[in-house]
């Protein structure tokens, strides 16, 4: 196992994979910006190095510092968290060249998975079905035409190395085709520096679904159920729950094993999301997420398994200690992300944070680096806190998080708590009535 951990990452998702490393048994080095000198990750980590000013292009995305930090250190690990590099295939490269573990899979499967195209190429010949859409890039504004008519109206065009639900435009008439295409080219140009887009069938009442894997690289695949994301934003989750009230045994248990079974067959290693819409009781796969999930709570919650854990194992070539019969799901987990916007206006808030109190007792977990007097950067994403609710059923679940939500004090700055203290109390939601168009459509303007 390692001895020292450097984690790439700040934040929440910093302090968890803190907490995995020392119930370990495993040095941390926190890296920070000059915006960050006062945080959470930076006070509780073993040692600590500032790679750059705030700007996040100048420091947690800064290649040479970070690995310089690893070396100065004596890291024998980087662990890169979710965003950020995460899904840099040349960063994990890199990483590597310096004689130092990257906690994730190989250049190789984050690259194949990082383009869509591949991406989808590379599981409807592993048997996984996929969004009907075009073949490879659009060329130009007639082939967008001419993909549009056939696939039929509405498509979505996306772009083959989007992420963070960006770079997306929905073409609902013909005449619209082409002025979509060059704005979602430009803005796939501008978000990820690569101005390939592709097009897929726009479906109209779908859940967001996603499978949850583990392997080893060793050959040992393991699912650890689906999650339900389809309470979104602007195509960015908003509040997850395990498992999903849209789906059966029967469903779950196929998708899971179509999972593995391609998880398999690419020799992956690490953890893994396949991310899926579901509609009509059909799946159709979108993406392959190549790392930790936000999300990945919930499937902690209802399976006991430390999902960190286990990545820093398998990163260290142990082989899965479990096998599929072994993973039992016992109730059931929601999570609400909590962030520092404005409830209604979603306008980002940051600021310094006064009193603050985090929510507590059983089945109650609470994700995050806030504490009385920290200030929030405006530099970096306002999610502040993960509120993590598990219940013997959904019911319980309910109620624990209407409690729950009820005693978390975040003062000084306006939250996104309120806009979930609503939400859960919607008989749509208490239904599990819901698909990924919901929130912005029906729920968001009825406030
Ligand atoms: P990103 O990588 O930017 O997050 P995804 O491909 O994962 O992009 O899609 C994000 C979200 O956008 C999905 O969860 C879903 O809500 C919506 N979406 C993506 N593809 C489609 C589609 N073909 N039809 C309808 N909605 C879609």
């Amino acid at each position: 196992m390692f001895d020292k951990v450097l984690i790439a990452n700040r934040g929440e998702i910093a302090l968890r994979i803190h907490r995995a490393c020392r119930e370990m048994g495993i040095r941390t080095v926190a890296v920070h910006s000059t915006a960050d000198a006062d945080a959470m990750h930076v006070r509780l980590a073993d040692e600590s190095v500032c790679i750059g000013p705030p700007a996040a292009a100048d420091s947690y995305l800064n290649m040479p510092a970070i690995v310089s930090a690893a070396a100065i250190t004596g890291a024998d690990a980087i662990h890169p968290g979710v965003g950020f590099l995460s899904e840099n295939a040349q960063f994990a490269e890199i990483v590597e060249a310096h004689g130092i573990a990257f906690i994730g899979p190989t250049p190789e499967h984050i690259a194949r998975m990082g383009d869509k195209i591949i991406a989808k190429e590379t599981m409807q010949k592993l048997g996984v079905p996929c969004v009907p859409g075009s073949d490879g890039p659009l060329r130009d504004g007639a082939h967008a035409a001419a993909m549009a008519r056939e696939i039929g109206l509405p498509v979505l065009i996306k772009a083959t190395a989007g992420g963070g639900g960006r770079g997306m435009q929905v073409v609902r008439a013909m005449d619209e085709v082409e002025t979509a295409f060059a704005l979602a080219r430009r803005e796939a140009k501008a978000a990820f520096g690569d101005d390939r887009v592709y097009m897929e069938k726009y479906l109209s009442r779908p859940r967001h679904i996603e499978i949850q894997i583990l392997a080893d690289g060793h050959g040992n695949v393991v699912h650890l159920g689906e999650r339900d994301c389809s309470l979104q934003r602007r195509h960015q989750k908003v509040l997850e729950e395990a498992p999903s009230p849209g789906l059966n045994a029967q469903a779950r248990a196929d998708i899971g094993q179509r999972a593995v079974a391609a998880v398999r067959d690419m020799g992956y290693r690490g953890v893994g999301t396949l991310e899926f819409l579901y509609e009509d009781d059909r799946f159709y796969f979108i993406e392959m997420n190549t790392r930790l999930q936000v999300e990945h709570p919930i499937t902690e919650a209802i399976t006991g398994i430390d999902l960190v854990r286990q990545q820093l194992q398998v990163a260290a070539g142990a082989v899965l200690p479990l096998s599929q019969d072994e993973i039992s799901f016992h109730g059931h987990a929601i999570e609400c992300r909590i962030n520092a916007e404005h409830p209604r206006s979603f306008m980002p808030t940051p600021g310094k944070i006064g009193d603050y109190h985090a929510p507590g007792g059983l089945g109650v977990r609470v994700d995050s680096a806030l504490y009385s007097g920290y200030r929030v950067p405006p530099h970096y994403d306002s999610m502040v806190a993960k509120l993590i609710v598990h219940g013997a059923n959904r019911n319980e679940c309910l109620l624990r998080l209407r409690r729950a939500l009820g005693e978390f004090v975040i003062g000084g700055i306006e939250t996104t708590i309120a806009l979930h203290s609503g939400l859960i109390a919607d008989d749509c939601f208490i239904n599990g009535d819901y698909d990924i168009h919901w929130l912005e459509k029906h729920y968001l303007p009825s406030l």
